[in-house]
């Protein structure tokens, strides 16, 4: 696989076998030795990111992952220390990362960008990995796998049910949301069965996510209530409102959009109705709608989602780059 933007085309299988890898690399890397290990296995290989939305886990987990590998490793933000300053187009900042890149990480307020990078790196002959690092309001396909592989390392570890015997709540933003609509496409994989759509009028799930959901065959409730899924649901999950998509307001600070007021919040008093079993997910960063009071309550699992993020990267990082190990180092790395 040398293209990640979106999870539909990934199978069931896939999926597992990928969340395998992803327990290996957790405890190989877990140790100094396994450290050591892993530092040669990418040496050679050169990783850009390029990031012009703001980012702290994704970015964060992304450089560590890359360092783990032993990758040499840029960021570049594409601003006003770049050409694009000076009026160079997108299409030639790109050309430009794929010059010097063997790996591409992307995040970008394009929705479209890594696919036009691909088309384009086709076109020019260059044979370049790319990872869709969160593209819109669209895509967030490393989101969906650390979220997935956290229910899967839960259900292996503590034998609770499996992710498509679980029942899921999105709830909140969920128009704008990117990281909802990853982990919707990942849940359809894997084959869950029931999704409830929590949101309110004007935050809702876009109709073409719905009917991409729907024609999967998953079982789609929507509702704009909270209590009417709360001792249904068995994971809960809640993006901040993604107010950066909203018209900057009169009042907001020059530049920054004014903070939305979450439709909902999951306070202590909500937490005690929820199931013992069931689990609270955020992609982070996290607002109003997860007060700091729920984060020892142990279903409150998004800082653990935030682990398990560098893990998950670097097995992604792995898997694509296998080709390009140098052949001893494969059995050494074990994964
Ligand atoms: N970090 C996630 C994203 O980049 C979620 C968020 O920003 O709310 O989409």
């Amino acid at each position: 696989m040398f293209f990640l933007n979106s999870l539909e085309a990934w199978t069931k299988q896939e999926f597992e076998d990928f969340f395998r890898s992803v327990w290996v690399v957790k405890n190989n890397l877990s140790t100094p030795q396994g450290r050591v290990l892993s530092q040669s296995a990418l040496s050679h290989v050169h990783a850009t990111l390029f990031f012009d939305q703001p980012s702290t886990r994704t970015k964060m987990s992304f450089m560590h992952a890359c360092e783990f590998l032993g990758m040499h490793t840029y960021y570049f933000d594409g601003g006003a220390s770049s050409s694009s300053a000076k009026g160079e187009s997108i299409q030639d900042t790109y050309r430009t990362l794929g010059a010097y890149s063997d790996v591409i990480i992307v995040r970008s307020s394009d929705k479209n960008l890594v696919l036009d990078m691909r088309q384009d790196f086709k076109a020019w002959g260059y044979n370049k990995r790319i990872i869709q690092a969160g593209g819109g309001s669209e895509f967030h396909p490393t989101q969906a796998l650390l979220d997935l592989y956290t229910l899967w390392e839960k259900s292996f570890l503590e034998k609770s049910s499996k992710i498509e015997e679980k029942t899921f709540a999105l709830i909140g933003d969920l128009k704008f949301g990117r990281a909802i609509k990853s982990l919707l496409r990942g849940l359809q994989v894997v084959g869950a069965k029931k999704v409830y759509l929590v949101a309110k009028k004007g935050s809702e799930l876009p109709a073409e996510n719905k009917i991409e959901a729907l024609n999967s065959g998953l079982d789609l409730v929507e509702t704009s209530s909270f209590e009417d899924v709360i001792e249904k649901a068995d994971v809960f999950y809640i993006p901040r409102m993604q107010s950066e998509y909203e018209s900057v307001s009169s009042d907001a600070r020059q530049g920054q959009p004014k903070i939305k007021t979450p439709d909902f919040v999951v306070s202590p008093e909500s937490l005690s109705q929820m199931k013992p079993d069931a689990y609270v997910m955020s992609p982070l960063p996290r607002l109003q709608e997860l007060p700091e009071e729920i984060d020892t309550d142990q279903r409150a699992i998004y800082w653990e989602q935030e682990k398990n993020g560098l893990w998950v990267r670097i097995a992604l990082l792995h898997h694509m780059c296998k080709d390009l190990i140098l052949k001893n180092k494969i059995e050494e790395f074990g994964a």
